[in-house]
């Protein structure tokens, strides 16, 4: 069963078994709310997207793990970024909580972006306070609702949960997300160093993608943020892991086309999820 909040997000239910894991694709969706107002180009503004990250993964829960995805824009509001990481600057009147404005707001790419890309503004005017509250209300805090409550969910049956945080990134990396160049890896593996997740866990997930003949890195250049934060603490029994798909694998990163090895990277994934969700089970029996 699909649980459905129009245009906020998209909760999928297992089929079958459970199995003590979450997929979430935070950044795939393409509901471009009509208060957005933004003033960059629309090409532009799509690269933002992790483009058909939902969809790639569609098979997790034929494998016995709940999916969620959400269905706006990662440029309309961040869920990957904590709720104080906020910039004064683009908006009208005071914001009445405490800020804690990170590297990624000092960028434009905090929880609302100023830019959409370096150089280029998101926004001719600065938002109110009540529209980047209405962000906050309608889209931010369901989805970390909805998250929250499947994590505790799974942790509840099996006294362990595993969310798998899923991105893609574009092979070239233009500056504002880590250092600029282009990503020799076709995945990579974000645990914060090692804080977020068991080692076994992401040890099972590298040897998975790489006997699938893919190029894995850790950590570099993306680390994971806030869901994995968030979600991972390993000595608890609560594994929170990020993996970014080089674009490059399944689609024209301009025309935002699906290329040809859109199937085979599904199908790979499908692997993926299975071994997954096989390995957390196992892994739920033991302890
Ligand atoms: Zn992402």
């Amino acid at each position: 069963m699909t649980r459905l909040i129009d245009g906020v997000l998209a909760c999928h239910d297992p089929v079958g078994e459970w199995a003590p894991v979450v997929f979430d694709s935070p950044h795939s969706g393409i509901d471009y709310p009509a208060d957005f107002r933004f003033i960059c180009d629309f090409p532009s503004l799509r690269q933002a997207e992790d483009t058909y990250v939902g969809e790639l993964f569609a098979a997790a829960p034929s494998h016995g793990a709940h999916f969620l995805e959400a269905l706006f824009p990662r440029s309309y509001i961040d869920t990957n970024r904590a709720i104080d990481d906020l910039d004064q600057g683009l908006m009208n009147a005071p914001w009445p909580d405490p800020l804690q404005p990170s590297e990624k707001t000092h960028v434009g790419m905090g929880l609302v972006r100023r830019l959409c890309k370096p150089g280029m503004p998101m926004y001719d005017r600065l938002l109110s306070p009540e529209e980047v509250r209405h962000r906050i209300d309608r889209y931010y805090r369901p989805y970390h609702a909805a998250l929250d409550e499947l994590m505790n969910a799974v942790y509840a049956r099996f006294r362990m949960a595993v969310l798998i945080n899923c991105h893609s990134m574009p092979s070239v990396i233009n500056g504002m997300a880590a250092s600029g160049g282009l990503v020799d890896a076709d995945f990579v593996l974000g645990d914060r160093d090692g804080t977020t997740a068991g080692r076994d866990l992401v040890q099972a997930v590298e040897d998975a993608l790489r006997g699938l003949g893919y190029a894995v890195k850790r950590n570099d250049p993306y680390k994971g943020v806030e869901l994995v934060r968030r979600h991972g603490n390993p000595a608890n029994g609560r594994h929170a892991l990020q993996i970014e798909i080089n674009r490059k694998l399944y689609m024209d990163e301009v025309t935002l086309a699906k290329s040809t090895g859109f199937d085979a990277l599904s199908r790979a994934l499908d692997g993926l999820c299975a071994t997954i969700c096989a390995f957390a089970s196992e892994r739920a029996r033991i302890t």
